[in-house]
């Protein structure tokens, strides 16, 4: 079986199905990059929960968890099927160490895991398991969780943590951003830097030590999914930056692959 690597990717607007931007093109073109998975375990910034929860269901909905978004978007589905035996091994997995979860047997699918996935594998053929986050936790806690999930990346399995490199939406909705700003770009590059150096001890310590860390996000969600990625790839880190782009003046698209 192959080793698949484990995926950050950032999301930015629900749009992103229907666009043409860099990052829509990016993702269309991703999965070519490695073998086909034969399942997906998706942590999405969209899923807020106290203590992991994971998708149980068989078949998956889509949930369109926005408003004021023209009607095409709310027409699309990615029907894919869930994986209830994998979801169930993960849940045994993290009780073993420790990790209490549970299996939520209806939820569906949010646009932070659908909305990447049908650029990605537009057929909606493999099966998907998707995971909450936990703003209240920090990025160690969500670091371990992905450790936990390294294994799986052993059994060709695809783990995707699906946030946002940068993620202030007031000023992004705001507009008028001719270039990236500065601190926009400082906190991409801090990561970048750390990423390249394998400093993960940094990283991990980022609304500390990284440049303008609490304006890029000023709650904590859409970065979390990083470090589920960020562990899942294993230690030493080792990563590719695959992708670098800009959303709104102020959204970093920045995705990388960890581990393989
Ligand atoms: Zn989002």
């Amino acid at each position: 079986m192959s080793s698949l690597p484990a995926l950050f990717i950032s999301h930015g607007s629900p749009m992103l199905a229907l666009e043409n931007a860099p990052t829509s093109h990016f993702l269309r073109g991703l999965s070519a990059q490695f073998p086909r998975p034969a399942a997906i375990v998706i942590a999405s910034a969209h899923w807020e929960t106290p203590s992991p929860a994971l998708t149980g269901a068989k078949q998956l909905s889509t949930i369109h968890d926005f408003h004021g978004f023209p009607a095409a978007l709310y027409d699309l589905r990615y029907p894919a099927p869930g994986n209830p035996a994998l979801a169930s091994r993960i849940q045994g997995m993290f009780q073993s160490s420790g990790v209490e979860s549970t299996l939520d047997p209806t939820r569906g699918l949010d646009h932070g895991a659908w909305n990447p996935l049908l650029l990605m594998y537009p057929q909606a053929d493999i099966p998907v398991v998707a995971l909450s986050v936990q703003p209240r936790r920090d990025a160690a806690w969500h670091y371990r969780i992905g450790q936990l999930l390294e294994p799986l990346r052993h059994e060709n399995i695809l783990v995707i943590g699906t946030g946002n490199l940068t993620h202030n939406l007031q000023e992004a909705f705001r507009g008028h951003h001719p270039s990236t700003p500065g601190w926009v770009s400082g906190f991409a590059g801090w990561v970048e830097g750390r990423v390249a150096e394998g400093d993960t001890e940094s990283l991990l310590n980022w609304q500390q030590k990284a440049p303008h860390a609490l304006q890029n996000h000023p709650s904590p969600e859409h970065f979390l999914p990083f470090f589920t990625a960020l562990g899942a790839g294993g230690a030493p880190l080792n990563a590719r930056h695959l992708h670098n782009a800009t959303a709104m003046g102020v959204l970093a698209m920045d995705a990388y692959a960890f581990g393989a």
